[in-house]
């Protein structure tokens, strides 16, 4: 490429400094003029005013030399409109040029707050020098110009004007990133401190403000309440709503515990020392009230009616109104506890205590945790035996009242122990249930039963019909009914061989979703009986509707009705309603030979109980199956 080379010779008219005169003996070679890709023309715009002659002539050739599309301007009055409609990338004026008020345009230049571009004066002069750095010049030159210089400076302050933005970007981008750093660190720091359903304080920070009242009340001599919510069987609303329905009432819950603490007051219990409360989400289901006050008189009284009144209200989630039972723990300091972690526990074993008795109040005692710590204990037994098979089946013979002859079995869990007892299903299971083992245990109770009932017909005895006992956990869970389904598959066995014992106590509340079920599982076909009829006090409103085949009285009235007419009179209504409405009836827990000949009276269908056989194990049932043949 043919290089551009300017004439030196006719550059500089003035005398002036010694680096003119040095640059006049500057010899440029023609390599050096070589374009570089340095130098290579780019889009940059040079905006130069001047009316310097030897700059009008030289400037712009060495600016375009230097890669910039250069605008040339003499008249001042032309300056400001083309400043503002070009986007030039770099300004070059000479000091001479004034505003119309007379103050030099570089001052003004430099001003706009419209004007980006780096601004280069060019100076005749020392005093013009130093007036235009003190305004603010990003660089000067001085006269004589020497514009190949002039030309590669002013590429030079582009550059450099250019890094100094992108650094600026950088001190932006920079400041942004700590605040968003910051905010991030304030989301992490609220997440600790939060349970994000509720909104509510999580458990560290209730165990912060646990720590903090206590220090209050140190200093004041007043007492701190820990309070611990949960609820009756909170399992079997997850089972039926759905985890996501479940969270919802929750959210709700937590929303008005808060606005029960904070809601409006008796202005008099301020004086009476109620002073500070708080709500918070502690693990699964559960909720905490922390509250300050003098431990005088109602104070606490009025919290626990005030929360239980809260609570006992219905919500409505989504078109579902829920009831449900709370259970409420509390535990005082400095009474029972002076460290917050052993605070918050025993108010916690307390709340579990209430649940164990189905809901309601219960202050903390040293009984709440040796029960806590129990059915831990237990819970994490049966994990497991489960695990490693310990868990066996007994059977127990379900008889014909008048003729004595074996009409079926009854599937009882065993749990046996090292000393060869055994403990009962009666103490295990509302363990289970509230652990949501029941399901596991179920299941092993089903499948173990059917394959029983299937090994007997192989074996060339067939068992009339096998009943397994079904916790109202099972009950309420989605797929019971597709188990119940894979297990006769499983084992080829007749539906109406099976009959699932359901428990009048707690289950048979009327709930819409179990009458559905129990309507899907006699549609397989199985058979239903109602289990401890009598016991609960609903049942017989929802005879009608329950599509049951079987009532089982309760063996508390077979036990007493010997020695008890009422118990006795009781015995016979069941019989006869059973009977009016064709369903079987069954006594259960029949010991003695006077209980059996007045069921016999009453004309009771089945009976089962010690006096034929206790609960056994498979082998030793062989001996009433072979009576079967
Ligand atoms: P349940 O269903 O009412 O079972 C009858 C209980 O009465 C059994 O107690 C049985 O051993 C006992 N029993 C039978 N005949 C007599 C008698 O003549 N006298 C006396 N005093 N008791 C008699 P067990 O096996 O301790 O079971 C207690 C409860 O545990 C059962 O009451 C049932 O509700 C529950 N259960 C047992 N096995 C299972 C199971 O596999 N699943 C579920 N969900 N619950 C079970
Ligand atoms: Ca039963
Ligand atoms: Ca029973």
């Amino acid at each position: 490429m043919k290089s551009y080379r300017p004439d030196f010779d006719d550059v500089a008219t003035s005398d002036e400094g010694d680096l003119t005169q040095s640059l006049r003996r500057l010899v440029v070679s023609d390599e050096d003029m070589q374009p570089t890709e340095d130098l290579q023309p780019t889009a940059m715009t040079a905006l130069l005013f001047c009316r310097d002659a030897s700059a009008r002539k030289w400037g712009p050739r060495w600016l375009t030399q230097f890669g910039f599309e250069t605008i040339l301007r003499t008249d001042a009055n032309d300056i400001a409109s083309h400043i503002r409609t070009s986007d030039a990338d770099v300004i070059l004026v000479e000091a001479g040029f004034r505003d119309e008020d007379g103050t030099p345009l570089y001052g003004s230049l430099i001003n706009a707050v419209d004007v980006s571009a780096p601004i280069l004066v060019l100076c005749p002069s020392t005093k013009d020098v130093s007036a235009a750095l003190d305004a603010g010049a990003f660089d000067v030159v001085r006269k004589p110009y020497e514009w190949r210089l002039i030309a590669a400076r002013t590429k030079r302050v582009v550059q450099a004007h250019l890094v100094n933005r992108e650094l600026d970007n950088a001190k932006v981008a920079a400041s942004q990133a700590i605040d968003l750093a910051d905010s991030a660190r304030q989301r992490l720091r609220s997440r600790e401190s939060f349970e994000p359903l509720t909104g509510l304080p999580n458990k560290s920070r209730f165990g912060d403000l646990i720590k903090r009242g206590m220090n209050a009340v140190t200093r004041d001599g007043n007492v701190l309440a820990v309070f611990v919510i949960g609820f009756a069987r909170f399992r079997l609303v997850i089972e039926a709503m759905g985890q996501e329905r479940a969270d919802l009432l929750l959210t709700e819950i937590g929303y008005k515990l808060n606005a029960c603490l904070k809601g409006p007051r008796d202005p008099a219990e301020g004086a009476k020392g109620l002073w500070t409360a708080a709500a918070a989400s502690l693990d699964g289901p559960r909720f905490g009230v922390m509250l300050t006050c003098s431990g005088q008189g109602n104070d606490l009284a009025d919290m626990q009616q005030r929360l239980l009144s809260t609570l006992s209200q219905p919500v409505q989630v989504a078109s579902q109104i829920v009831h449900l039972s709370a259970c409420v723990g509390v535990a005082l300091y400095p009474q029972d506890a002076d460290e917050a972690g052993r605070l918050l526990q025993r108010a916690e074993n307390a709340m579990r205590d209430a649940q164990s008795h189905g809901g309601g109040f219960r202050h903390y005692c040293e009984q709440s945790d040796a029960a806590a710590a129990g059915k831990l204990r237990m819970e994490h037994m049966l994990h497991e035996a489960l695990d490693n098979d310990e868990l066996h089946i007994a059977y127990q013979p379900i008889s014909d009242t008048a003729t004595g002859r074996l009409v079926g079995a009854e599937a009882l869990l065993r749990w046996p122990q090292g000393d060869g007892s055994f403990i009962s299903p009666s103490e295990f299971a509302p363990v289970a249930e509230e652990s949501g083992l029941m399901i596991r245990l179920g299941k092993f109770v089903l499948d173990g039963a059917c394959r029983q009932f299937d090994e007997w017909r192989r074996a060339g005895t067939t068992l009339p019909r096998m009943c397994v006992n079904v916790s109202k956990v099972q009950l309420t869970s989605s797929d019971f009914v597709k188990t119940v389904a894979e297990v006769l598959e499983r084992y080829g066995m007749d539906a109406t061989s099976l009959e699932l014992e359901i428990s009048e106590r707690g289950v048979l509340s009327g709930a819409q979703d179990i009458i559905d079920r129990l309507h899907e599982l006699r549609a397989l076909g199985v058979r239903l009986s109602i289990d401890d009829f009598g016991t609960g006090d609903s049942a017989i409103v929802y005879l009608k509707e329950l599509p049951v085949d079987c009532l089982k009285i309760d063996r508390s009235y077979i036990g007493g009705m010997i020695d008890d007419k009422k118990d006795a009179a009781i015995v016979s209504a069941m019989v006869t309603l059973g009977q009016r409405m064709d369903l079987t009836v069954i006594a259960e827990g029949v010991e003695t030979e006077e209980q059996l000949s007045l069921l016999r009276q009453l004309d009771c269908d089945l009976f089962q109980g010690f006096i034929v056989s206790r609960p056994v194990p498979a082998d030793k049932f062989m001996v009433f199956l072979e009576n079967l043949a």
